[in-house]
């Protein structure tokens, strides 16, 4: 197939682009390169560099492609930013989004796999998290998120455009070629690895309070070459509605840093801070309507092998992508 995805030079983005490569479809990558890298782009993919809160530049990007299908990954996707810059997150992954989708209905495109989120369903009431649970967003990242996974609903009832939505737990780890580049980061995994890389002195950990055994936030970790896999899937076996990715358990913060220890031999010390807002105390997926419908089985599903991964990735890009 030929697929258009924009945000392809970003992290899980040029993951599935080169996945996508290997299983012999054609990729156009459509990507602004304000967050991604354009070395994080497979060189046998064609680029576009382009913005989607630009109608105009997206709809000729679209039309000139004649894509099969789209993978929709370009958004901004930090919880903390979009508590102070709302409008970037609306902005970009609401009115961006539109965009898309009114170029892919001009275009007569219709398959669309969309990069969702578990930040969709706030504080869970329960846990293992399926994806009938209520979805009540905390923060407008997750709104952002939510609010596109709706129109997509309505341009499916009334256009035919069938979107699968896949809401990603904690996307961590590395393939040999890519790996997590963003700046400023704030994920636990890389901001450990610099730690343990000697390029900070300190892990800081958000709050010991919580309501689990140590104290530490729960959160579902799945590699990254476990979601691309799964794009893969729901593209060729045309899926739709929604799917949660995560490997089904949950690993603290504190067990990350073991694992991270473990896994680099390094000391990485680590020091006690104040919570981070709006961090629910775990989040664990239930990831079976995505086995049972996509075929989708994560095959990294230890936290020490994630880490492991990033860890490769990070010595051999101890500047990242620079
Ligand atoms: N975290 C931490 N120190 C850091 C970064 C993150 O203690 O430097 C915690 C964070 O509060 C959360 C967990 O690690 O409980 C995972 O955070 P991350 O930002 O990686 O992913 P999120 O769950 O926000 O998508």
């Amino acid at each position: 197939m030929k697929v258009f995805v924009t945000g392809g030079a970003g992290y899980i983005g040029s993951i599935t682009v080169e996945r996508l490569l290997d299983a012999g479809h054609q990729v156009v990558v459509f990507d602004n390169l304000e967050r991604g890298h354009r070395e994080a782009v497979d060189e046998r993919a064609r680029f576009i560099q382009g913005d989607l809160r630009f109608p105009d530049g997206v709809a000729k990007a679209v039309r000139a492609a004649k894509p099969e299908a789209v993978m929709h990954f370009a958004a901004y996707a930090l919880v903390g930013e979009s508590m102070e810059r709302p409008e970037l997150y609306f902005g970009n992954n609401l009115y961006g989004g539109l965009n898309l989708l009114e170029a892919m209905r001009a275009a007569g495109v219709r398959k669309l796999v969309f990069s969702s989120t578990c930040a969709t369903y706030g504080f869970p009431a329960r846990v293992p998290i399926t994806e009938d649970t209520p979805q009540q967003p905390v923060n407008p990242y997750g709104e952002s998120k939510l609010l596109f996974e709706r129109v997509c609903s309505w341009y499916e009832k009334i256009y035919g455009i069938e979107t699968a939505f896949l809401r990603y737990f904690n996307a961590a780890g590395a393939t040999e070629k890519y790996g997590e580049d963003h700046e400023p980061e704030t994920h636990l995994i890389p901001n450990v690895l610099r730690v343990a890389l000697g390029r900070s002195r300190k892990i800081r950990v958000f709050g010991h309070d919580y309501n689990t055994p140590d104290g530490t936030c729960i959160r579902d970790y799945v590699h990254i070459s476990d979601l691309a896999e799964a794009h893969i899937l729901a593209l060729e076996n045309r899926c739709t509605g929604a799917f949660n990715l995560g490997n089904g358990r949950g690993w603290s913060v504190r067990e990350v840093i073991a694992a991270a220890r473990a896994v680099t031999g390094r000391a990485i010390p680590e020091e006690q801070a104040p919570r981070r807002a709006g961090d629910p105390d775990r989040l664990i997926a239930s990831a079976d309507r995505a086995s049972k419908e996509l075929g989708w089985i994560p095959k990294v599903n230890d936290i020490q092998a994630i880490v492991e991964s990033a860890w490769k990735w990070h010595r051999a890009h101890p500047n990242g992508y620079a």
